[in-house]
């Protein structure tokens, strides 16, 4: 059987060492979704392909691709995102939503779009110009957004109110409500949510893409929407996130 020789741009999203010499790596493609390459001698010094294979780099990379088993041929370095490496916090979420990719990119299709926030919010981490924090709740729920599990947001579901001061959010339903349709007996269920907060949501999934991460969170609102969009997640998706827990515990 003849191998198939597939070119596309990636992120390395995890790296698996195999024996003396060799690893596994597991890229998000703009084509293939997540497809996980065996990258030969990539742990020699001399490795022709060592440093565009490392975790968290962008690369244009050439598979053999052979039934369903994928070698790496060559890859070329297009950003490797420094500094996101030297801290910490970072790093944690970087892996949080490299978890969070793993487990919601189907495999075989297209995802540019997914890569694209990806590497937007990688951009952002790496010049260190936007709040951890925030970027971490704008890729939470513009990703929620792009695999088809957007909250219902244009008023109360019941009544079609637009807006209030205070608004209830179900995560189980993905939807709001105002206060005069809310049932008291719903209170543990939902979150609450104020005007502010709604209008970020709004803002981070209804936007066009180039004018997401162009606005401030205040920090105040980062630290109650940041718990919603984590337990809306954990919901909708039927997860837990060890990598969450470490992220936040730093
Ligand atoms: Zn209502």
């Amino acid at each position: 059987m003849t191998a198939l020789l597939i070119t596309t741009n990636g992120i390395i999203i995890r790296e698996r060492p195999v024996g003396e010499n060799d690893k596994y790596v597991e890229i998000l493609t703009k084509d293939m979704g997540i497809i996980e390459v065996s990258v030969k001698g990539a742990r020699k010094i001399n490795s022709k392909n060592g440093s565009a294979t490392q975790l968290l780099t962008y690369s244009k990379i050439c598979v053999n691709k052979s039934r369903d088993r994928y070698i790496l041929n060559s890859s070329q370095t297009l950003n490797t995102f420094y500094n996101i490496r030297l801290d910490m916090k970072k790093l944690a979420l970087t892996a949080y939503l490299s978890d969070l990719l793993r487990f919601t990119t189907p495999p075989e299709e297209g995802s540019e779009n997914v890569l694209r926030l990806f590497l937007n919010t990688l951009y952002f981490l790496d010049k260190g110009n936007r709040d951890t924090e925030q970027l971490k709740i704008i890729f939470e729920l513009r990703l929620m957004c792009k695999i088809g599990l957007m909250p219902q947001l244009i008023g109360c579901y019941n009544c079609y109110l637009p807006t209030d001061k205070t608004m209830y959010f179900d995560p189980y339903e993905g939807k709001l409500i105002c206060k005069n349709c809310f049932d008291r007996d719903s209170l543990g269920r939902c979150d609450i949510i104020d005007e502010t907060m709604l209008h970020t949501i709004r803002f981070i999934c209804l936007s066009e893409f180039e004018k997401i991460f162009d606005f401030k969170i205040s920090e105040n609102c980062q630290k109650k929407l940041s718990p919603i969009c984590e337990r809306y997640i954990k919901i909708q998706l039927n997860k837990a996130f060890q990598t969450l827990d470490f992220y936040k515990s730093i």
